[in-house]
């Protein structure tokens, strides 16, 4: 668990929040109206580099693995559906409130006994369940009660048998969900890492007993990759291994996957165990049998789980903490996000050099041609040196700029978000430049200001 920091924001964080609402990647929910605190909104470049990190997701497990079918499943399940998880029991956070400033805290993060903001009397204990609830029908009695999901795992397991029996997959297989959970956080914060709207990318993998300690290993060793293929520095990262005390009664074995942001270091997924907890109680709670006959085994049993589940808010987060950079300038610091070309929200941004001599026509025939196959963006206003600047803060990987040498010889001025350095490049050669850096990205070894130990550095 992820202990709220009672000191202040730190810089880097502070200085990250300032760019992703000026520049459009996020904003608070409801903001005209004060805001609805721990909800957050997805603007014109956030929602780009989230399509794109949860499409790298997609790719990695469902298109790239011929054993893993995708689902989507409702939002709202049956409500014993949560009995049988054993959320309507057990989802709760031990809570406290402050008799002084009435604020409210999650106990098992409370260091001494009194209020960490006033000093006050605290209440007892008491636990405090984390699903939203609500209510199906014109009617709001107990028997129309419903819960907004706190996970997209249950989804996936009550559709266990209806994926395996329509796709013909045979165990080992897996089946991969990207979608919306809610959480009533007591103590939710530091910006979109803990919210109580949020989506998880979750594939549950079924095996026979007995082969899940090699599938654990393997499908780690998966999920590491997969933040190297995002481009995220690899001593920002390290596995944490549930203690005795931390592990769920039901599961056999849990890695998390953290990452040092700074606000210090915090869960990011988890790689967990699960035994045949989850197909045994929908088993049980449901009377249908959840059990799959092994033809090649010639046996039936319950399958175990392994379950990797990831949160798309905090992976964005991740590559937004680990991009962002500000290096000294003359005048001001430049601002630049070291997004992987793969899933920056705009590939490259084109400008004609000025705004005459066939140079906007030009650009914008480029423009239209790299359009078709990438997200680009077109600018014509200000400076060069300005435009370079707020493709730095976009993070886009290159900017293309007509110049007077187009008309002669169809190169352009390619300039690097990394190295500022700039060539020239064959106009023909802008797709091929742009598809290799998605596939060969290299994260520059640089030295940000902020990489101190307050920071996450
Ligand atoms: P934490 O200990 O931080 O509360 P958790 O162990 O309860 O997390 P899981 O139930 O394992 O989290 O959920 C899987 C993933 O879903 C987490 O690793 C995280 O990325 C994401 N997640 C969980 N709760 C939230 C939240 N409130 N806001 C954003 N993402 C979340």
């Amino acid at each position: 668990m992820a202990k709220p920091k009672k000191n202040k924001t730190p810089v880097k964080m502070e200085k990250l929040m300032s760019l992703c609402k000026r520049r459009g990647f996020i904003f608070l929910s409801s903001e005209i109206y004060g805001g609805q605190s721990a909800c957050w909104d997805f603007g014109p470049l956030g929602v780009e580099l989230k399509n794109n990190i949860k499409q790298l997701w997609w790719k990695a497990m469902v298109h790239e693995n011929d054993n893993i079918e995708g689902l989507d499943a409702s939002i709202i399940m049956h409500p014993r559906v949560w009995e049988a998880s054993g959320h309507v029991d057990g989802f709760h956070d031990p809570m406290v409130d402050c008799k002084e400033c009435k604020r409210r805290f999650r106990a098992d993060t409370l260091e001494g006994d009194s209020c960490p903001e006033c000093g006050g009397e605290l209440t007892s204990v008491r636990q405090f369940n984390l699903m939203f609830k609500t209510h199906i029908g014109p009617v709001e009695d107990s028997a129309s009660v419903a819960y907004l999901r706190p996970e997209t795992a249950q989804g996936i397991y009550v559709n266990f048998l209806n994926v395996a029996n329509s796709s013909r997959q045979k165990i080992p297989f897996g089946i991969a969900q990207i979608g919306k959970a809610f959480r009533n956080e007591i103590t939710p914060g530091n910006f979109i890492f803990r919210s109580r709207e949020f989506e998880q990318m979750e594939m549950q993998f079924f095996v026979k007993p007995g082969t899940d300690e090699k599938w654990m290993e393997y499908w780690r060793e998966q999920r590491w990759k997969f933040h190297q293929r995002l481009g995220i520095r690899q001593d920002h990262l390290r596995w944490h291994e549930h203690g005795p005390d931390e592990l769920a009664h039901y599961a056999r074995a849990a890695f998390d996957i953290e990452y040092k942001f700074p606000f210090g270091w915090s869960e990011l997924e988890g790689v967990h165990n699960r035994t045949d907890f989850d197909l045994k109680r929908h088993t049980e709670y449901s009377g249908k049998d959840m059990s799959y006959f092994d033809q090649e085994a010639n046996e039936r049993y319950i399958p175990y789980i392994i379950e990797t589940s990831a949160g798309v808010d905090r992976t964005m987060l991740q590559v937004l903490v680990d991009a962002y950079e500000e290096e000294p300038g003359e005048k001001e610091n430049r601002v630049v996000m070291r997004i992987s070309p793969l899933v920056a929200p705009i590939k490259a941004g084109i400008f004609p050099l000025v705004k005459r001599d066939g140079m906007p026509e030009r650009a914008d025939e480029i423009y239209h041609e790299l359009k078709s196959e990438f997200n680009v963006f077109y600018d014509e206003g200000g400076s060069i040196g300005r435009r370079y600047r707020r493709m730095d803060e976009a993070g886009t990987p290159y900017c293309i700029t007509v110049d007077s040498q187009t008309a002669e010889d169809d190169t352009v001025t390619v300039r690097h978000r990394d190295s500022m350095e700039q060539d020239r490049v064959k106009i023909t050669d802008l797709k091929p430049m742009i598809r290799n850096a998605m596939l060969n990205y290299k994260r520059p070894e640089t030295v940000d200001i902020f990489d101190t130990e307050e920071n996450g550095g």
